[in-house]
């Protein structure tokens, strides 16, 4: 069957689309200048809702928060869900609610920043809202963008998403312990991921159980 594509130029609001996002260019590169400035290393935490984003940021603040002072960005439409997760482990958590558009962007996050002691922080999570299309078109001035996707989503969460893989730095594939009941299979996800971006870091981890997390945190490199 021959789909109908979208042509570039086709939609009427193009123009201002290109607009938006050479701004938010303009504003993430002024937000990792802040963030470098400070010598904080940022981390932008892209997936879909329910894939296990909090859950993941929540198993590296206990293996980490001894050693770096951590502060947390946590995205969402309209709830504190993850934010009051995320307080629980004693960590500054700045709540962005984002109404009805589905991604952070840059000036949010400028704005975010605005609310931490950013000489005191060495480390921060961001959780973007839970989606895998648009967060991709929008960098925040993050040092590492990282897509953490689930077995649960079924087998072809990747290849329906090339583009916001492309732009990953590592991918985490999570629940792997419900790999067999779903039938998905971790490795042929990897290699979807593979072959979009070679040059990435996939990681498969349970991030519940915490299984994965020292590899997590060395493609990081802490
Ligand atoms: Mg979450
Ligand atoms: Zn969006």
């Amino acid at each position: 069957m021959e789909p109908i594509k979208a042509e570039e130029g086709e939609i009427f609001d193009i123009e201002l689309e290109e607009d938006l996002l050479r701004k938010n260019e303009e504003l993430a590169r002024r937000n990792r200048k802040i963030l470098d400035e400070y010598k904080i290393v940022a981390i932008d935490i892209m997936g879909s809702i329910g894939t296990g984003k909090t859950s993941l940021i929540k198993n590296l603040i206990s293996h980490l928060k001894g050693k770096y002072e951590i502060g947390v960005i946590a995205g969402d439409l309209t709830t504190t869900i993850d934010a009051d997760r995320i307080e629980k482990e004693g960590i500054k958590v700045i709540q962005v609610n984002t109404g009805k558009e589905c991604h952070l962007d840059a000036n949010l996050i400028k704005k975010a920043l605005k609310k931490f002691d950013l000489g005191a922080l060495d480390l921060l999570f961001i959780e973007n809202v839970g989606n895998l299309i648009c967060p991709a078109d929008f960098p925040l001035g993050s040092h590492c963008r990282m897509v953490v996707v689930s077995v649960t989503e079924g087998p072809w969460m990747v290849r329906k998403h090339p583009y916001i893989f492309s732009q990953a730095d590592v991918v985490v594939i999570n629940k792997i312990d419900l790999a067999e009941a779903m039938k998905v299979s971790p490795e042929k996800l990897a290699d979807d991921v593979y072959k979009i971006n070679p040059a990435v870091k996939v990681i498969p981890a349970n991030c519940i159980a915490g299984k994965g997390m020292k590899e997590i945190i060395q493609a990081l490199s802490f």
